[in-house]
């Protein structure tokens, strides 16, 4: 029967045999695995009155096909299902062990790591943490000293608990970054439609196999369904060519590489070094990027220099040659509004209302968001770039140890990242998404409560809008204040929750280390394409329709004639809800015109730039001295420095928009938490607009 069945997997070396003759008192049955000339053995293990049997596989260092023992190794699990792996695993070298053990993880298998030649790692000088790589990989590890027979009894003991089901050992899964993960979920869930392979595979191996082409594997599962193995090949190949125009680099590459900066990863984690012995360029770097002072530091000054870029290409200096003189990119899109306006003012004389909605309504909401399009994608390329060049992972890296005090963990990074938490300009729904890979409920609550405070693009166009007004000559300085002070919201907000309303304990991570790589220019700017695209298609569909709703409400009801037009705004719908909400908001700061453009951006924070845009210019229809709503701010009698930046700040925490809450409906399963996350990010940022005008105000004259 297989169901008591132990198989013994591991590198050459690593001991199997040890293990093994230990496990069976040297019992052993040599067989030949049928059609090849590898032999394995098999013996009796007795143990606490159960009778177990227990294979010695062939020593491989992969589970890819290419040698015979490697393929002998993988078919005897794939084939017999053992009821538990053992993976022995050399101590003193661990990271070239482990390079195998993640294969075996991925084969979602119950599995014991023994962590095997702890003495001749000690006498190396490396200490191994195995409690760390335990939970890190989500198996029980056994430390070892096979000949000598120490550990034994407890390994024993662990593969007995596993069996009879008292110790989990299921493993924890494996990844290989977002964008193979991405795919693999995909094919993983396709295979699911398919019952005879799941019968003989792990849905996600076989996903990971067919996407790095293995042909043993194609070959199996095609014995088994040969229509579903060839369209499931189809997809496989599909996925496979997305990744390899990302990365222009062979999917079994990539993928393999992932292996290797897991492993990389788990002994940064669990291994301190008493003599340092590697000395590779990834290693050196890493002394120096992930060095517990400098690393922090570096990032800082990456940040810096992203912003100094973006804000110089973008919109500083003017190098686009244009009619009428050089241009910078956003001084080409804001030219070409401009030439639409004036196309379109010889109709304010004929078709007064119409002429409002295509000016004030489109053109002032949809072209104020368009206006940032070349800032977000100079944003997007940067952080592309430091993405594919591994230097994200890092500071992942970095920060998991400082982010663990306040009750998240690393992984809430990586979702804090995709949300804008690197300079600025992510998203918060993909962010949100990005937490399904924790796998405890609380951290994964607490995460996608906190994520949304990050800089997303959306509020990008209103920090440059603002920043343009009244901090012009400090962009850079205002804009790393604003992304130091979304994160110290948000882990402050996360140290808070999760002190009351999100109690519970956390979990522990591998955090992967890929080698660096030279970003490659096509994947790059294809990556930053796509993004910088949806932020235009947004900007065309979902704001340019809830800029027309603001609009009408802006522009209904129409005052009767005695009433001055000037005063038109304040008779509309939204003029008078933006009235009533005056005496609160007044504290903050913020009069009844930017309360209109507020209530707009809780659907979507784009809307706010536009929306403030078109009501400035539905109240001050005479004045036509200002190109831009940052010059008009600028010049404006009520605003100042103080209230632009109580604004900012306002903008940065309050209720996330309408999609956002959506999917933190949908991935916490509850309308409450999306309500309380709306509630309370609301509340919060009232109340530090408020500390934030009131003291600003006060100091205001000094400087
Ligand atoms: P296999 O190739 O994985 O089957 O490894 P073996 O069990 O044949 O062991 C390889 C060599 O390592 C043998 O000389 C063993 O005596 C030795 N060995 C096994 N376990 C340990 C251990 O924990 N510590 C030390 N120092 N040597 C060990
Ligand atoms: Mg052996």
């Amino acid at each position: 029967m297989s169901t008591d069945e132990i198989v013994i997997a591991g590198n050459p070396n690593a001991g199997k045999t040890s293990v093994y003759n230990r496990l069976t008192g040297a019992s052993q049955q040599v067989s030949n695995y049928p059609g090849v000339t590898v032999e394995y053995k098999s013996g009796v293990m007795r143990h606490a009155g159960k009778r177990l049997t227990v294979v010695d596989l062939p020593g491989a260092y992969s589970l890819t096909a290419y040698t015979q023992e490697e393929l002998v190794a993988r078919n005897y699990i794939v084939d017999r299902k053992p009821a538990l792996i053992v993976d022995v695993v050399d101590a003193s070298n661990l990271e070239r062990n482990l390079y195998l053990t993640t294969q075996i993880l991925e084969m979602r298998a119950p599995t014991v790591i023994a962590l095997n030649m702890m003495d001749a790692a000690e006498r190396r000088g490396y200490q191994v943490d195995a409690a760390r790589l335990s939970q890190l990989l989500g198996v029980p590890v056994i430390p070892t000293v096979a000949s000598r027979g120490t550990g034994v009894n407890e390994l024993r003991d662990a593969c007995i608990a596993v069996i009879e089901g008292r110790l989990d050992a299921m493993p924890a899964p494996v990844r290989f970054g977002h964008a193979v993960d991405e795919e693999i979920a995909a094919l993983t869930g396709q295979v699911g439609a398919y019952p005879s392979l799941v019968e003989m595979f792990a849905p996600s191996w076989l996903a990971t196999k067919l996407i790095e082409k293995d042909p043993v594997v194609y070959g199996q599962a095609r014995a088994i369904a040969p229509e579903d193995a060839a369209s499931l090949k189809a997809l496989a190949d599909e996925a496979a060519h997305r990744i390899e125009t990302h990365f222009d680099a062979d999917a079994a590459t990539i993928v393999a590489e992932h292996r290797y900066g897991i492993a990389a990863g788990v002994v940064k984690a669990c291994v301190s070094f008493t003599a340092q012995a590697r000395r590779d360029m990834t290693d050196q770097i890493d002394k120096i990027v992930c060095n517990r002072l400098l690393g922090p530091v570096i990032l800082v000054g990456v940040v810096a220099m992203l912003f100094f870029w973006v804000f110089k290409l973008s919109d500083e200096w003017a190098w686009l040659p244009w009619p009428g003189g050089w241009q910078s990119p956003t001084g080409v899109v804001a030219w070409s509004f401009d030439v639409l306006s004036s196309f379109l003012s010889p109709l304010e004389a004929y078709a007064p209302m119409l002429h409002s909605l295509l000016d004030a309504g489109i053109i002032g909401g949809v072209g104020g968001v368009l206006n940032f399009v070349p800032l977000i994608f100079f944003m997007f390329l940067f952080v592309s770039a430091l993405e594919d060049s591994g230097y994200i992972a890092r500071v992942a890296f970095i920060l998991d140890r400082p982010l663990r005090v306040f009750g998240l963990q690393g992984k809430s990074i990586l979702a804090f990242i995709v949300a804008g938490g690197i300079g600025a300009g992510g998203c918060a729904v993909p962010g949100i998404m990005a937490t399904r890979t924790m796998r405890e409920d609380k951290d994964r609550l607490l995460t996608m409560l906190v994520t949304p405070f990050m800089n997303c693009g959306a509020k990008m166009p209103v920090y440059a809008m603002l920043i343009a007004a009244f901090f012009p000559g400090d962009r850079i300085l205002v804009m790393m204040t604003l992304w130091a002070l979304s994160w110290v919201t948000a882990l402050c907000a996360a140290w808070v929750l999760r002190r009351t309303i999100v109690r519970g304990t956390q979990t522990p991570f591998v955090m992967e280390l890929p080698p660096y790589h030279l970003p490659v220019l096509r994947g790059v700017l294809r990556h930053t394409w796509e993004r910088t695209w949806m932020y235009i298609k947004k900007a065309g569909t979902i704001i340019l329709a809830i800029n027309i709703v603001l609009w009408a409400l802006m522009y209904f009801p129409r005052p009767p004639d005695e009433v001055d037009d000037s005063d038109a705004l304040a008779y509309s719908m939204a003029g008078r809800a933006g009235k009533t909400l005056e005496p609160v908001s007044a504290a903050a700061g913020f009069d009844w015109k930017t309360n209109i453009a507020l209530i707009g951006g809780f659907a979507a924070k784009e809307v706010v730039v536009g929306a403030l845009g078109t009501a400035y210019a539905l109240e001050d229809q005479t004045d036509e001295n200002y190109h831009s709503l940052s010059e008009r701010l600028a010049a404006h009698p009520d605003w100042n420095p103080v209230r632009g930046f109580a604004l900012m700040i306002f903008v940065m925490l309050y209720a996330p928009c309408f999609v956002t809450i959506a999917v933190i409906r949908r991935e916490s399963g509850s309308w409450k938490w999306a309500a309380f996350a709306t509630l309370y990010s609301t509340a919060l940022a009232f109340v530090l607009a408020v500390i934030t005008y009131q003291v600003g105000m006060v100091l205001l004259p000094y400087f």
